[in-house]
């Protein structure tokens, strides 16, 4: 799997000249599927539960387990999670919710879905991530939760974001899609704020084909994120409106929820693919630390700051061209990459950018760090089944590519 990220109409001209540096092309993402996944895979689709069932269960609770939340829920996708924590929040039309442009559409979208309208707080210069005195600039009356995401997997600096709601009515919902691993202040993304919402998405750190979880530690969120997550139609006597009602056959539906179950085949896949988390952080970590070391040697470029709070596992690793030193555009110098055959990306035009957020009224300039970030940002390959000998090639790709266009 991996995205198409250019159509036969903008082939790529080899404009470096000379043998690529890799014969294949190399993706910026891939899942890691083994044999042992497979069979868990296997075993579920023979046996009687094929949709949310006794795996979904299991599949959270050591989930919760991992990142050390009392709960968590299991969705079909991350959005319809991100989607489900909004409504168990009670986003409104007309309540506005805080977050960062430069994120997957998505993070702003769950706010849309529920008649929110979505307020854009610019990131930090230097680290990337929503910054926290923006965020207290764009506080009215009318706020009602902050969405902040561990970009790239580096997590948002969630006490500064909680200081600065202390004693107001706003929910935090995290967005660490990017980040499972990854600590703040030694404990892990997950605990940490109302809720916090995950990617199984196949270039993400594990994967379930498609899906995503919310974890929480409030029993009414819980609930709410349950019943959302299946139209709002509950069995539960406790949660019924008409008590009068004893039928074995009665239910009731609540709200307005919708069908984002996930397949007890999915979540077997995701127990198994936990069982490798340890090995797919390490040899991330492995990789970002060879790519730090190499590309601070390397003028032309500017790494993401690290901040000391955080213990990052890194689902992206990017960088910043220093187009003042470079005789390109972020552009020429991305298509010198792929006709090397090293598939850098671009992760994210900011979302007010999208023609959908432009439509809504949304002006450009409104985010200047985010928009200056974005005009130089490349996306380096970064999966752990990456060897080391695809590590040297896209650090020599760099070296190659970033002298030749060297001022
Ligand atoms: C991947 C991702 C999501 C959720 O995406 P799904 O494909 O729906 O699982 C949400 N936010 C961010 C920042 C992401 O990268």
């Amino acid at each position: 799997m991996i995205e198409m990220i250019h159509n036969d109409k903008k082939k790529l001209p080899a404009i470096l000249g000379g043998t690529p540096v890799r014969k294949e092309q190399l993706p910026y993402a891939k899942q890691y599927i083994d044999d042992d996944d497979c069979r868990a895979v296997d075993a579920i689709l023979k046996s009687e539960f094929l949709t949310t069932g006794p795996m979904a269960k299991e599949f959270e609770t050591e989930f919760a387990e991992y990142v050390g939340a009392k709960y968590a829920v299991a969705f079909a996708n991350g959005t319809a999670a991100l989607h489900g924590a909004c409504y168990a929040a009670g986003i409104k039309p007309g309540d506005e919710v805080i977050t960062t442009p430069i994120t997957f559409a998505a993070s702003a979208n769950c706010i849309l879905y529920l008649g929110g309208n979505p307020v854009f707080a610019d990131i930090n210069k230097e680290t990337f991530n929503i910054d926290a005195e923006e965020i207290a600039k764009k506080i009215t009356g009318k706020t009602r939760a902050i969405i902040p995401v561990d970009y790239t997997g580096q997590v948002a600096d969630m006490d500064a974001i909680k200081e600065i709601i202390k004693g107001k009515n706003i929910v935090i919902i995290e967005d660490s899609a990017h980040a499972l691993g990854t600590k703040y202040k030694g404990n892990p993304v997950g605990g940490l704020a109302d809720m916090t919402e995950f990617s199984f998405h196949p270039v993400k750190t594990i994967t379930t084909g498609e899906g995503g979880m919310i974890t929480t530690n409030n029993k009414d969120y819980y609930t709410s994120l349950i019943n959302f997550r299946s139209h709002c139609i509950t069995r539960d006597i406790s949660q019924f409106e008409d008590t009068n009602n004893d039928e074995y056959w009665y239910y009731e539906q609540l709200g307005l929820g919708f069908n984002y179950r996930i397949t007890d085949f999915q979540c077997a896949l995701g127990i198994s693919q936990m069982k490798k988390l340890n090995w797919f952080i390490s040899r991330r970590k492995e990789i970002v630390a060879r790519y730090n070391d190499a590309f601070k040697n390397l003028d032309g470029v500017i790494l993401q700051k690290n901040e000391k709070f955080s213990d990052t596992v890194n689902h992206l690793y990017v960088l910043k061209l220093n187009l003042k030193l470079l005789r390109a555009d972020r552009k020429e110098i991305f298509n010198a990459f792929h006709a090397e055959h090293i598939g850098v990306h671009v992760h994210y035009i900011p979302v007010y950018w999208l023609p959908h957020y432009q439509k809504l009224g949304y002006k450009k300039g409104i985010c200047p760090n985010a928009e200056e970030l974005y005009n130089c940002l490349l996306t380096v390959p970064l999966f752990p089944a990456m060897n080391d000998g695809d590590v040297d090639d896209v650090i020599e790709g760099f070296f190659k590519i970033i002298n030749y266009y060297r001022k």
